[in-house]
């Protein structure tokens, strides 16, 4: 399993089957992948991406996105 977490709060989004991860990742342009592509200790993929309320957040205050204290 791929599990997908927010980037920005941690939530947890969701995971999808192991399968699925070519399609996945074929979408995604090579030099991004290792930035937000992780495998977890126990060998699973982990996938930093955003959720719903943060990519709302972004878009309606986009300087946060430059406040590096506010990612962590
Ligand atoms: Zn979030």
């Amino acid at each position: 399993m791929i599990r997908y977490s927010c980037n920005h709060c941690h939530t947890e989004i969701g995971s999808i089957p192991f399968e699925s991860v070519k399609d996945t990742l074929s979408q995604i342009d090579g030099e991004d992948k290792s930035s937000f592509l992780t495998v977890d200790t126990d060998g699973g993929l982990h996938i930093r991406c955003i959720c719903e309320h943060c990519e709302q957040s972004l878009q309606t205050y986009p300087d946060y996105y430059t406040l590096k204290k506010w990612l962590q």
